[in-house]
């Protein structure tokens, strides 16, 4: 008998899955998490909605409600506007309805690795550029890169994870007005930033933006994203999407966060806070090069030490980064979610502990 595992796409047998290993410890800023949960009225007034629902019914087809919020939340059309079971859903929907075996799709690396993934899986033509020698991301580059390549799908993720840097709105605008082919612009952490693209929407029918309420809202364990972008293209990603993506519950926490913005906000300008804190303090740490963020996690290079090594050392003592060795260019890289005071820390103290470990057993 043939192999069933045959009947799989070559495509998808060669790639290796977007996993993450199950390791847990009580300093968990590995994810890009926030550190603060919702309050507990939130969850209160969430519970309530859901229990005076019948469970047995599906959700709403089109989540109107949420929809008009966010649009009253970004500033965008209501039309223009998908909401889904996380970004990470909309990202695929939108790449189901653009890539076809041999679509390009250019994409700045070290980067989210679900986009060259998804890419993949989908039979596109995965094109990487890469980014300046600060890890920046370089415009110029990228335009010619868009242009000489004809392009279909140009994805930017700004604030970018793992780097933490900014492609700015001058640059997106650019980007969008040179050559055909779509921009997508992932702002999964834009709230971090205090900048967003969203304005240059209306300028640019080949945009398309995508957001999450995983990190700045709070709600990673409830799975709620949006995309926003011309109400055609709308239409067309729209087709991608699963009947009744989005459950009632997550619906709810979605509409409570955005009623409750103003105290999940307060949250976001203390981890902006203590970001920049971090990155200062660990400019002082002897033998660790950060790079400076506008996210809500922060790059640092290990120029001795051996980074799965800290990365070790800093787990045996109750902290848990991300190794994020296996991406391009960042082999002697770890990253780390700002999470609380106290945990930043931990985070700090674990690490100088580790690195001094480093030093005299090296010294030995
Ligand atoms: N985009 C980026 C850049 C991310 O880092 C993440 C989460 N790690 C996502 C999208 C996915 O977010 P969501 O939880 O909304 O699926």
């Amino acid at each position: 008998m043939t192999d069933p595992i045959q009947y799989i796409k070559p495509a998808v047998r060669s790639i290796t899955a977007y996993a993450l290993a199950a390791r847990s410890a009580p300093v968990k800023v590995n994810q890009n998490e926030n550190p603060y949960d919702v309050p507990e009225d939130l969850k209160r007034r969430v519970m309530e909605r859901a229990l005076a629902r019948a469970w047995s019914r599906y959700p709403e087809f089109h989540p109107r409600e949420l929809v008009e919020r966010l649009a009253d939340f970004s500033g965008w059309r209501a039309d223009g506007i998908l909401a889904g079971n996380g970004s990470n859903e909309l990202i695929e929907a939108l790449l189901v309805v653009t890539v076809a075996p041999g679509t390009r799709v250019l994409v700045p690396e070290p980067t989210f690795t679900l986009y060259g993934l998804l890419t993949r899986v989908l039979g596109g033509d995965l094109v990487r550029a890469s980014l300046g020698p600060e890890l920046e991301y370089e415009a110029e580059e990228l335009r010619r890169l868009r242009r000489e390549l004809a392009a279909s799908v140009t994805i930017v993720c700004s604030p970018n994870n793992p780097t933490g840097t900014l492609l700015s709105l001058d640059q997106v605008d650019r980007l969008c007005a040179e050559g055909d082919g779509l921009v997508v612009v992932d702002e999964a952490y834009h709230e971090f930033s205090g900048g967003t693209v969203v304005p240059l929407l209306g300028r640019h029918p080949n945009l398309i933006v995508l957001r999450t309420f995983s990190k700045a809202m709070a709600l990673a364990g409830l799975r709620v994203g949006y995309l926003l972008a011309s109400p055609e293209m709308v239409r067309e990603v729209n087709k991608a999407r699963l009947p009744y993506n989005l459950n009632f519950f997550s619906q709810e926490a979605a509409l409570a966060a955005l009623e409750d913005w103003r105290v999940l906000r307060a949250n976001v300008d203390r981890i902006v806070e203590a970001r920049d804190q971090l990155l200062h303090r660990l400019y002082r740490v002897p033998g660790v090069r950060p790079y400076p963020s506008r996210a809500n996690f922060i790059l640092f290079e290990l120029q001795d030490a051996d980074p799965r090594t800290v990365f070790e050392a800093l787990l045996a003592r109750g902290v848990l980064v991300r190794d994020v060795t296996s991406y391009p260019r960042l082999s002697r890289c770890l990253r780390v979610s700002v999470g609380s005071e106290e945990e930043n820390e931990s985070f700090l103290s674990a690490l100088r502990q580790a690195l001094e470990g480093e030093r005299f057993r090296r010294a030995r």
